[in-house]
C-alpha cells in the first residue's frame, strides 16, 4: 500500500513514518522542511515541496498514486497562532484545502488528519469525550476545527473517508534514539525542561500558578509519540478495510500538572535546576485530559508507554544524543 505523508519530517510525522516503514508500507513524505528535518525521515522517500504548490502536488499524486494520505504538515503553536493568525489559516486551513481538493480530483478517498484537543477550547467536562462541544479559543484550534467540518461535508458529498485524530500532548522520543523532538525555537514543556536540566537554559518558567488545579499549574495528558503513532497505524488499517469516517481522542485518560512533570524530570535526569513562576500563557485551558474509550473500543488501541518517567527518559536520551 502506498501512503503519502505530509509533514513526515516533523516530530509526530516522522514517528508515524517510522511505524509505517516498520510495517513495510511504501511511504512518500512531502515536507517543506520549514520545521522538519531531512534526517528525521528514516523510511521511504522525501520530496521537499510546500502544500501551496498545487501544480507540484498534482504531479506527486499523478506519479505516486497513494492509497491513503496522512496529513501532519501544520503550524502547531497556540501562542504564535494568537500573534499571527494568518499563518495558521494559510498553513493549516488553506493548505489542507489544497491537499484534500487534490485528493478529491484524483479520487483518493482515505485521509488521516492530525487534529488537536485545542478544538475543544475550555472543556466543560473532564475527561473530554469526542462529543464535547467544539469551541476553540485560539486560531490554532479554529484552523483545525474548520477542517474537521469540511471533512464531514466532503464525506457526505464525495464519499471521502477520514479519521481525525485529536491529539493531546505528544511527548517522548523513539526508544531506540533514532528520532525525537527538535523544534527551533522550542516552545514545548518537556524539551524545554530537559534543555534546562542539560544546562542550555537558565531556568524553566511555569506559565501560571493560579489555575483551578490541585497545585495551581496546568494539567495535560502527555502521550508517548509511539503510542500516538500506533493509533495512526490502526486508523489507517481501519480505513483500508473500508471503515467509515470517525474522530478519536488520543491521550492516556489522565494528566500531570506542570509541577509534576518538572519533579519527574528532576528524578529522571538526576539534575536539580531552577524553576521560575511566571504569568499565564494566553490561550491555555487549565486541564486537558482525553477520554480514550472510543479509540480503545473501535480501533483496539492499547497504550504501551503510559508512564511519565519512561516518556521523559526517552526524551532525555534524545536530548543528550540528538541526531538533528
Ligand atoms: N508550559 C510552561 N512553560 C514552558 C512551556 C510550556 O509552563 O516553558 C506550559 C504551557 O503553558 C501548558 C503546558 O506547559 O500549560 C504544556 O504546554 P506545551 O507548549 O508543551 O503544549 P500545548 O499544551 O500548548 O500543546
Amino acid at each position: 500500500m502506498r501512503i503519502l505523508v505530509t509533514g513526515g519530517a516533523g516530530y509526530i510525522g516522522s514517528h508515524i513514518v517510522k511505524a509505517l516503514g516498520e510495517k513495510n508500507y511504501d511511504v512518500l513524505v512531502i515536507d517543506n522542511l520549514s520545521k522538519g528535518h531531512e534526517k528525521a525521515v528514516i523510511f521511504g522517500k522525501l520530496i521537499v515541496i510546500d502544500l501551496n504548490n498545487k501544480q507540484k502536488l498534482k504531479e506527486i499524486f499523478n506519479q505516486f498514486k497513494p492509497d491513503a494520505v496522512m496529513h501532519f504538515a501544520a503550524s502547531i503553536e497556540v501562542g504564535e497562532s494568537v500573534v499571527d493568525p494568518m499563518k495558521y489559516y494559510q498553513n493549516n486551513t488553506v493548505n489542507t484545502l489544497n491537499l484534500i481538493k487534490t485528493m478529491v480530483e484524483y479520487k483518493i478517498d482515505k485521509f488521516i488528519f492530525s487534529s488537536t484537543a485545542a478544538i475543544y477550547g475550555n472543556p466543560t467536562k473532564i475527561p473530554i469525550t469526542e462529543n464535547h462541544p467544539i469551541r476553540p479559543i485560539n486560531p490554532y484550534g479554529k484552523s483545525k476545527a474548520f477542517i474537521e467540518e469540511v471533512l464531514e461535508d466532503l464525506d457526505k458529498s464525495y464519499g471521502l473517508k477520514y479519521i481525525s485524530l485529536r491529539y493531546f500532548n505528544a511527548a517522548g522520543a523513539d526508544p531506540e534514539g533514532r528520532i525525537g523532538e527538535s523544534h527551533n525555537p522550542e516552545t514545548h514543556l518537556i524539551p524545554l525542561i530537559l534543555k534546562t536540566a542539560k544546562g542550555e537554559r537558565k531556568s524553566i518558567k511555569i506559565f501560571g500558578t493560579d489555575y483551578p488545579t490541585p497545585d495551581g499549574t496546568c494539567i495535560r495528558d502527555y502521550i508517548h509519540v509511539d503510542d500516538l503513532a500506533n493509533a495512526h497505524l490502526l486508523a489507517l488499517e481501519y480505513l483500508l478495510n473500508n471503515g467509515k469516517s470517525e474522530v478519536f481522542n488520543c491521550g492516556y485518560g489522565h494528566g500531570y500538572s506542570i509541577r509534576e512533570v518538572i519533579d519527574t524530570a528532576k528524578k529522571v535526569t538526576g539534575k536539580n535546576f531552577n524553576v521560575e513562576e511566571a504569568d499565564r500563557r494566553k490561550g491555555d485551558p487549565a486541564v486537558l485530559v482525553a477520554d480514550n474509550t472510543k479509540l480503545k473500543k473501535k480501533l483496539g488501541w492499547s497504550p504501551k508507554f503510559d508512564d511519565l518517567e519512561f516518556i521523559i527518559k526517552t526524551a532525555w536520551n534524545w536530548e543528550l544524543n540528538k541526531k538533528f
